[in-house]
């Protein structure tokens, strides 16, 4: 069915929704933004003031490690403050409703299980940004620890316990996916009815193929996106709006819908 015969394409998602029993969300930086978390590629965002360090580079050089850390100690603060959004919210609803299968996330600001979604159905692809990993020792530390030690001028933290490089719970360019999440993810996208991005650009792989195996395995697909998609010209329903905005009105008329019928 077309989005105009659907009525509109707010109508048209919470139509999807209703008919839905196994959504899966796919969510990147775009769902955060409106939580005060820059996105990397939107004018103004990480990559328009710092360039992304490899992790081999990480590995290799102490200068590359100092100039992560100097980029992690000044996008911290925004990260910690952060609340749930909107969207978020009206993700953690899908979940209330019975509706949800999962929800993929790129992002590793740890906000859908605030918002309220149980940790098991999150599935963070590039890991978790408010822990720290010992590369040696495997020793793990809250971020909120390193912080301080940032802010009283270490510039390249060590291990307290094995001297071995410290780094972010988080999947860096060039570091290897997780395989147990990554096969989780494929697993769930080939097998849901409907596959809903929300905010990304969908550049990044192997994130960006989940939506081709959900289309593979006969989902539909929507996205929520301020920008273009490669992938828009597959979609049902193609919504250019604000994460946070859209999704509250979608959630809205998913509720009355169904409290309709
Ligand atoms: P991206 O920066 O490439 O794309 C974000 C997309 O969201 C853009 O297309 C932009 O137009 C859109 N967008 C921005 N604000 C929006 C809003 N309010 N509503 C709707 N759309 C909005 O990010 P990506 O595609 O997620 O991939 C890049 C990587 O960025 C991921 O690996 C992720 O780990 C990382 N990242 C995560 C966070 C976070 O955890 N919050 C923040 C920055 C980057």
């Amino acid at each position: 069915m077309s989005e105009a015969e659907l009525g509109g394409p707010i109508e048209a998602v919470a139509a999807l929704i209703i008919r839905s029993r196994k959504i899966v969300v796919f969510t990147g930086a775009g769902v955060s933004t409106e939580s005060g978390i820059p996105d990397f590629r939107s004018p103004g965002g990480i990559w328009s003031r710092y360039a992304p360090v490899m992790y081999q580079d990480f590995l290799a050089s102490h200068e590359a490690r100092r100039q992560y850390w100097k980029m992690q100690k000044e996008r911290y603060p925004d990260f910690a403050q952060a609340q749930p959004n909107p969207a978020h919210h009206a993700v953690a609803e899908l979940e209330r409703l019975g509706k949800l299968d999962c929800v993929i996330t790129q992002n590793i600001d740890g906000l859908h299980q605030r918002a309220g979604n149980s940790p098991e159905k999150v599935i963070e692809l590039h890991g978790n940004g408010t822990w720290v990993l010992c590369l040696r020792c495997g020793r793990r530390l809250p971020r909120e620890e390193v912080q301080k030690r940032l802010e009283a001028g270490e510039e390249v933290p060590t291990c307290e316990a094995c001297g071995g490089l410290l780094k972010p719970a988080t999947v860096s360019f060039g570091q290897p996916m997780p395989d147990k999440e990554t096969w989780e993810a494929e697993a769930r996208s080939r097998h849901c009815d409907l596959f809903m991005v929300i905010g990304s650009t969908l550049v990044v792989y192997p994130a960006a193929q989940m939506p081709v195996y959900a289309l593979e395995g006969g989902a539909r697909l929507v996205i929520i996106n301020l920008s273009e998609t490669p992938l828009d010209p597959y979609a049902t329903v193609v919504l250019r709006g604000k994460a946070g905005e859209t999704m509250a009105q979608v959630i809205e008329r998913v509720k009355a819908k169904m409290e309709d019928a």
